[in-house]
């Protein structure tokens, strides 16, 4: 019989609201161990006592046997004095004024309680609002910690004894399970017309909901992180009148199938793809659109991706189901659109309130309960990648990091004092970073208007409190016509340090931090986007910088072109092609793409970029893509950035390729060099004008783009000595030429870096504003 001991144990990470004390409790029992254990604000703290070999066995067990959902960082265990601890218990929580502890995420529906959705002997059949330990919501009920019942939404609905007694067996799966619930005592559902008054509720809501879908109906839906608008995918008429209600022109919409199998026929589903499309966290992915999808075309026009979902709350599961006999007495759409439920580019709106005020012009009903959400979350949105040629090489790209991820943190090389990095503009999130831990908000939206403005301190309000971040370093963008640059300046009276981080260094030092490069390193960066402000006031986007967290050397970039009025060019691209023309001296005549525009027009644009009138200069990579488009046949005008660049994208994918390449040529210029694209911007034009498909020239361009890259890495690392090279930026979005430039890196010995935590896209930019200044306030 071995010695009789007792240990205290410290644990953080993921590991509150995920089944956690449960399985500590069970592993306890089956030791025949005695003690406690309780959540904190830090973690779980767990005390053990019994023979040697079973807390051994007990330590052994805690790593190999953990809950899916959760994730230990940090194991602390030390010997205290025995107790005489004879059962295990599990003790009330406990709240810590220092610790901190991440929150989990909202979990999608889980195998066990989807069973008892639908089976008719459940007390929780066909109930909406069914959950347990490892799945249903958490961030989005959460108003503090330490995380527990009555700082969730769900504090308002007092448990009935059912519900209680599962809640308080340490045996049951709902055991603790913040917003157990059943149509006894729990959230309930209804539908109302668009002033609010109620038509049906419960099930006979899901039935006229899964009616009025079929007929045609566009209805504004409550569910986790707030509101989507539906209609019927394959109805084009619904479709387009969603488009017009929304202000949405062409930029695509997500649609949700009710199954993996009805999803095959949407996109082409992987071994990848399948994984995140069914794992809990429940993305939208963007998938290869199948021929023949069953959605019209008005869901996303002139595009080879569909944003594809499954259901991932049991309302949803209710809404689509096509078996149970009850629910299939109303026929439903097989796929349904489910996009934001906003107008235009405003803030997802959350309460019910809130909802029928501003979706009423948008849904024709509501489908609406009384859960509240707490924390406004969109739904994540993720892009699989092609298999790439590299060790540990991710799978995929976040392109919207929000529900079933958001705010789990990103562990960063080193130690960090409180920091609030205030994020970009676009697809616009915020970092709060406390010593190894950089918590990023969910995506917030774009911050054009004074509603997102809202949106985004409402969730730093809440997120500063919830991990304890008195920021002493407050980054943001060089801009300084950004709304967080201005909201950095009016909230100086604090004693923290102000640090202002440039676009595309905050992107190279987020691809840094979430792949782990230390401080004393240096990489080099392609940091390739549509706009950042750049040092020296033009506009940014075709960079290569020499980077460490501190700083960055500017060591290529595309060559500066005029920028023919200036940001708004984004929408049209002709402009940008005309303007490049005019200051390359080319006859632009031939592109394809100015088929329709007017001579007068193009003689305007030639003229104000020769007077240099609202002409800014740029660098950008993203805008080079648009004028290549345009050459190639893509459409003058677009509805939404990248539009042009995506289409050509996918022409030049399903087209076979030749070796024919287009010249780009490098000058060494002031200590820099410039990337020159007149010869090759020419020899397009010949193509196009020869009539050269759009396919060929786009993929053309693509494997030059990629192998100039793979040319100039190579002479840099000859230069530098550096071997790492960071691929940051929207651009990389673009997977065919991401996947085109990481073999060429590889191919000469160079090692890529991939985002995989944070999006490539702007999105990412706080975490790199924070990593950068960490280290430029503490140097
Ligand atoms: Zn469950
Ligand atoms: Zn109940």
């Amino acid at each position: 019989m071995s010695q009789r001991i007792a240990r205290r144990l410290r644990i953080s990470g993921i590991v509150q609201g995920v089944g956690f004390r449960p399985f500590i409790f069970g592993l306890a029992h089956r030791g025949g161990l005695g003690g406690y254990v309780r959540n904190t604000s830090a973690g779980v703290e767990v005390v053990l006592e019994g023979e040697a070999d079973a807390v051994e066995g007990f330590l052994g067990r805690l790593s190999t046997e953990l809950p899916p959902l959760a994730h230990i960082d940090a194991l602390a265990v030390e010997p205290v004095p025995l107790a005489q601890h004879a059962t295990f218990v599990i003790l009330e929580s406990q709240a810590q004024a220092e610790g901190v502890q991440p929150i989990p995420a909202d979990i999608a529906l889980c195998a066990d309680c989807e069973r008892e959705l639908f089976d008719p002997q459940d007390r929780r059949y066909l109930y909406p609002f069914i959950n347990c330990t490892n799945c249903g919501p958490r961030f989005t009920i959460i108003l503090g910690l330490p995380y527990d019942r009555p700082l969730t939404s769900m504090a308002e609905f007092e448990m009935c004894p059912a519900c209680a007694a599962e809640y308080a067996d340490p045996g049951n799966r709902r055991f603790h399970a913040q917003p157990v619930a059943c149509p006894r005592c729990g959230p309930r559902l209804w539908m109302a017309d668009a002033h609010g008054n109620e038509s049906s509720q419960g099930l006979a809501a899901i039935l006229e909901a899964r009616r009025r879908l079929h007929e045609g109906a566009i209805l504004a839906i409550r569910g986790l992180g707030g509101f989507h608008l539906a209609c019927d995918a394959s109805n084009a008429q619904a479709v387009v009148e969603l488009r017009r209600r929304k202000g949405r022109v062409e930029k695509p919409f997500a649609v949700m199938a009710t199954s993996v199998s009805a999803a095959e026929h949407l996109g082409t589903i992987d071994a990848t793809s399948r994984a995140l499309l069914t794992g809990h966290e429940k993305p939208i992915l963007l998938l290869r659109r199948m021929a023949g999808a069953p959605v019209c075309e008005e869901v996303a026009p002139g595009l080879d991706r569909l944003g594809v979902m499954l259901p991932y709350t049991p309302l949803h599961r209710l809404l689509l189901d096509r078996q149970d006999p009850r629910l299939a007495a109303e026929a439903v759409p097989s796929v349904l659109v489910m996009t934001s439920g906003n107008y235009s580019e405003e803030p997802i709106a959350t309460s019910n309130a809130e909802a029928i005020t501003r979706l009423a012009p948008l849904a024709d009903a509501f489908l609406l309960h009384n859960r509240g959400i707490e924390q406004r979350c969109d739904d994540s949105v993720v892009l699989p990648l092609p298999a790439l040629p590299f060790e540990h090489a991710p799978t995929r790209f976040f392109l919207r990091r929000a529900r079933g991820t958001a705010p789990y943190p990103v562990r960063m090389p080193f130690e960090a004092p409180p920091t609030l990095a205030l994020g970009g503009e676009l697809k616009n999130t915020f970092c709060l970073a406390r010593e190894r831990s950089a918590f990023l908000s969910q995506h917030i939206g774009d911050m054009e208007n004074l509603e997102t403005l809202d949106s985004f301190e409402h969730t730093l309000g809440l997120l500063r409190e919830l991990f304890r971040v008195e920021a002493e370093i407050v980054a943001h963008d060089l801009h300084p016509d950004y709304l967080t640059t201005r909201w950095a300046n009016e909230h100086r009276a604090g004693a923290h340090r102000t640090v202002a981080v440039q676009h595309h260094h905050a992107h190279i030092a987020a691809c840094m931090a979430e792949n782990g490069i230390g401080p004393d390193e240096r990489v080099l960066g392609l940091a390739f986007d549509g706009t950042g402000f750049g040092s020296d006031g033009a506009i940014w986007g075709g960079e290569v910088l020499l980077a460490s967290y501190t700083g960055f050397k500017r060591v290529a970039h595309l060559e500066y072109l005029p920028l023919a009025g200036g940001e708004a060019a984004i929408r049209e691209p002709w402009k940008t092609l005309v303007g490049y023309g005019q200051a390359l001296e080319l006859d632009v005549q031939g592109a394809r793409g100015l088929a329709g525009v007017e001579p007068s027009a193009i003689a305007a644009i030639q003229q104000m970029t020769r007077r240099r009138v609202n002409t800014p200069l740029t660098s950008s990579l993203g805008r080079l893509f648009d004028a290549v488009a345009v050459i190639a046949g893509g459409q003058a005008t677009v509805s939404y950035e990248a539009q042009a660049a995506i289409r050509l994208e996918a022409a030049a994918r399903a087209s076979r390729g030749d070796a024919r390449r287009y010249p780009i040529r490098l000058a060494r210029r002031e200590g820099t060099r410039h990337i020159l694209v007149r010869d090759m911007l020419e020899a397009m034009l010949r193509d196009a004008h020869a009539g050269e498909s759009q396919g060929a020239i786009g993929q053309r361009f693509h494997q030059s783009l990629a192998e100039a890259l793979g040319g100039l890495l190579s002479e840099l690392r000859d230069e530098t000595q550096v071997t790492t090279v960071a691929l940051s930026g929207g651009v990389w979005q673009n997977t065919l030429l991401l996947e085109l430039a990481v073999r060429q890196l590889v191919q000469r010995g160079l090692r890529p870096l991939l985002h995989s935590n944070v999006p490539p896209n702007d999105g990412g930019l706080s975490l790199g504003q924070a990593a950068a200044a960490v280290h430029v306030a503490g140097g």
